[in-house]
């Protein structure tokens, strides 16, 4: 089955064409800066190269009208029809703990969630709407962010607030990054042997946004994020958990509206904040080896905020069999991951520096083979955990018109 996946934030649309039998990508690009004068487009179709075009885009219709008509129409052809469409949203609130095929109930539950993620699930349903609308025969498909967690138990998602604000208004913790967390999960139990049933692994998805997930049996059990993507580890821009005094102080003595505070928080802190010089990690690195003071601080801030919640995993776990490190920085940086890890020997986790130096986006067990608890780096593949949900709906559907 050919399915398209789509991912739209406020101004931009994602896309990736996957042939999932033979887990490949067929495809794949953006539009950005979509609803500005200017919006600008890449599409790759096969190994062929990026075709670039600066187009005016007014909405997330007309951006997907380029892509469609560039992948069908263009000088490098996709030689595919589209079965199904698998759209990624962000938040499910307390209605979805699977992936699901769109009627006009799961629409309005996406509305619903609108005050839990203001700024991803009205894009979200934008990019839905716009893609029913380019491809109105095929089955679409939603794939949230936070299904994969609705199996916390309620002492890790209810906050210490007058339990009537969960009753009232659903404020509790969600969690994000489900599809990464389960993909590598799923992958560490084959790649480590390791019998889901009766596992205990902590992921750590380390990208522009990072979380943690505590994952016992296969189930999400505690993760870093919150009722929004704002909280747990410190992240390129976010901030991760402080002090919530801090938001009345910065209303107070910095004369901040209560936006101003939020865009503050999510947009100019984590580590470009710290640093004052960039939110990607490769940058301060670099700049931490000129010896920068301040971009040095950015990433020990990082690793020992994400030590913290590894001490914090193995114990709601009991220990654990492996510890697994995925997304951008994961995957890639050694350097962070043995940071993240120096002195845990006593907690069971043994670096093995050859491994870890060698392994940088490919899957690797990057641990000694005498540490208690396994460590591995494995890459994420979000987009083929939708595709394969998105071919799982679709197929029942296609079997039974009760599905
Ligand atoms: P997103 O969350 O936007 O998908 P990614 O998962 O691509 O982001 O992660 C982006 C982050 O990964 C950036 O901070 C980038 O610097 C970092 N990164 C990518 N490669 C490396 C590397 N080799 N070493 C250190 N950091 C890296």
């Amino acid at each position: 089955m050919i399915v398209l996946v789509i991912n739209c934030g406020s101004s931009s649309l994602k896309f990736d064409v996957l042939d999932v039998e033979a887990q490949q990508t067929l495809a794949e690009g953006q539009v950005e800066r979509i609803g500005a004068v200017s919006s600008l487009a890449s599409v790759r179709v096969g190994d062929g190269k990026k075709q670039r075009k600066a187009l005016q885009a007014a909405d997330h219709g007309e951006a997907l009208r380029f892509v469609m008509k560039t992948l069908f129409e263009g000088d490098e052809k996709l030689d595919a029809t589209i079965d199904a469409v698998g759209h990624r949203v962000v938040h499910g609130g307390e209605h979805f703990a699977d992936s699901v095929l769109i009627d006009d109930e799961v629409v309005e539950a996406i509305r619903d969630a609108f005050d839990l993620a203001p700024l991803h699930n009205p894009a979200n349903l934008r990019g839905i709407q716009a893609a029913q609308a380019a491809l109105p025969d095929v089955p679409h498909v939603a794939v949230f962010d936070t299904a994969f967690h609705q199996t916390l138990p309620e002492h890790a998602y209810l906050y210490a607030i007058p339990n009537r604000l969960y009753r009232r208004h659903k404020i509790r913790r969600y969690g994000f990054h489900g599809t990464s967390h389960y993909y590598v999960s799923r992958e560490l139990y084959k790649l480590a042997d390791l019998d889901k049933r009766s596992s205990r692994v902590i992921s750590a998805h380390l990208g522009n946004g990072c979380s943690l997930a505590a994952i016992r049996d296969g189930r999400s059990v505690d993760t870093s994020m919150g009722m929004t993507p704002l909280a747990g580890l410190v992240m390129g821009t976010r901030s991760g958990s402080i002090d919530p005094s801090i938001v009345f102080d910065l209303v107070e003595k910095e004369e901040l509206t209560l936006a101003e505070v939020h865009t503050l928080l999510n947009k100019y802190s984590g580590l470009l904040g710290l640093s004052g010089y960039a939110a990607d990690m490769r940058d301060l690195l670099a700049e931490a080896d000129d010896g920068d003071v301040r971009c040095r601080q950015a990433v020990d801030v990082f690793c020992y905020r994400v030590k913290g919640y590894i001490g914090q995993y193995l114990a709601a776990l009991g220990g654990a069999d492996a510890v697994v490190f995925t997304a951008g920085i994961g995957q890639n940086s050694p350097r962070i991951r043995a940071q993240i890890c120096a002195g845990l020997e006593g907690l069971g986790i043994e670096m093995d520096a050859a491994r870890n130096e060698a392994a940088s986006g490919t899957a690797a067990k990057i641990s000694t083979d005498a540490s208690a608890v396994q460590v591995w780096a494995i890459p994420t593949n979000e987009e083929l955990v939708i595709a394969i949900d998105t071919q799982k709906i679709a197929q029942a559907r296609a079997q039974s018109p009760y599905a």
